[in-house]
């Protein structure tokens, strides 16, 4: 991956070699950060950089923020204004992935969320394609839980709780897999290490509501909208037993990095006909002009840079 050329840091837009921290820095420590991740679409035709639904994903940054006592006077149109920036100084001409974070950048001794000093960063680098197999994923279910919103809330993207999601991704690699499939605390199914889930069964295409340890995703919502809307399909909101994916038609992972992913092996059984289904199929269609402004009913998602 290619390092990035600028970050924001400190209030400035600086070289990307001069936004460095020291080893005490707290959030280093404890992991005490939230981020957030969005995507930029490099258009050729327009020649134009398109940011996806930036607005969305700072709401839910600040919100995050809250969880753990960052009180930042940003809004979300001031942090799109500063990615917009930052990008411009970058020039890229390319696919992209945005990363900004906000830290307790204290350097000292001592859990705790009060008392420390906030600190904000953005940076971008160029991003292709983050899955490998988009079409014919094989996924297990993880033997690590979803981390409970009384533990470390999931709602928020909280940089400590990350963890749960790297054992989760670590042990279904090393065991071949492509993705883990994580249960919450009920053992209904959460979501993947950095993406959100969704089966079909019946024609209907159902995903675990936001109460189920879940991160709130803005790919989820794109999907929601476009599965209703462009394919007349009826969404349901509902807990999801395990047990449901293996007599799902199809199953789907959706995400900023990931987009839209076919799963067709769980725990080496297929997933329907062990073959990418027409729900996930028609709904990567559609993300992917979506996400580059072609499609001109969703283009106030896509936010231009140049
Ligand atoms: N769940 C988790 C744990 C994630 O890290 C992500 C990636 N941000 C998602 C779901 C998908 O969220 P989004 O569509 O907003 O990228």
């Amino acid at each position: 991956m290619d390092l990035p050329k600028h970050a924001y840091f400190h209030g400035r837009i600086v070289p990307y070699s001069e936004a460095k921290v020291g080893v005490a820095t707290h959030a280093l420590n404890y992991g005490t950060a939230v981020f957030s991740g969005i995507r930029g679409y490099w258009n050729k035709e327009q020649k134009q950089l398109f940011v996806f639904r930036p607005m969305d994903h700072f709401r839910r940054f600040l919100n995050s923020c809250r969880m753990i006592c960052i009180d930042f006077n940003f809004t979300p149109e001031d942090l799109t204004k500063l990615t917009l920036e930052l990008l411009r100084a970058d020039d890229y001409q390319q696919d992209i992935y945005i990363r900004p974070l906000a830290y307790k950048s204290d350097e000292l001794i001592g859990v705790r969320l009060h008392d420390l000093t906030d600190e904000l960063t953005i940076f971008a680098m160029p991003m292709e394609k983050y899955a490998k197999h988009e079409t014919d994923a094989s996924v297990t279910i993880s033997s690590w839980r979803r981390v409970d919103d009384n533990i470390i809330p999931a709602r928020g993207k909280i940089s400590g709780a990350y963890i749960n999601s790297a054992l989760a991704k670590t042990d279904a690699a090393r065991g071949g897999y492509d993705e883990a499939l994580v249960l919450n605390q009920d053992g209904h199914l959460a979501e993947g290490s950095a993406m959100n889930i969704f089966i079909v069964r019946d024609g209907v295409l159902l995903t675990p509501p936001v109460t189920e340890n879940i991160l709130e995703g803005i790919t989820r919502r794109t999907v929601m909208e476009l599965a209703k809307k462009e394919l007349g399909l009826t969404v349901v909101e509902r807990p999801i037993d395990r047990s449901e994916i293996y007599v799902c038609d199809e199953l789907i992972l959706t995400g900023t990095a990931a987009e839209v992913m076919a799963v067709t092996q769980v725990d080496h059984r297929p997933v329907g006909c062990g073959q990418m289904g027409p729900v996930a199929a028609g709904l990567r269609d559609l993300y992917a002009g979506v996400v580059r402004g072609e499609h001109p009913c969703y283009c106030h998602w896509n936010i231009p840079v140049y």
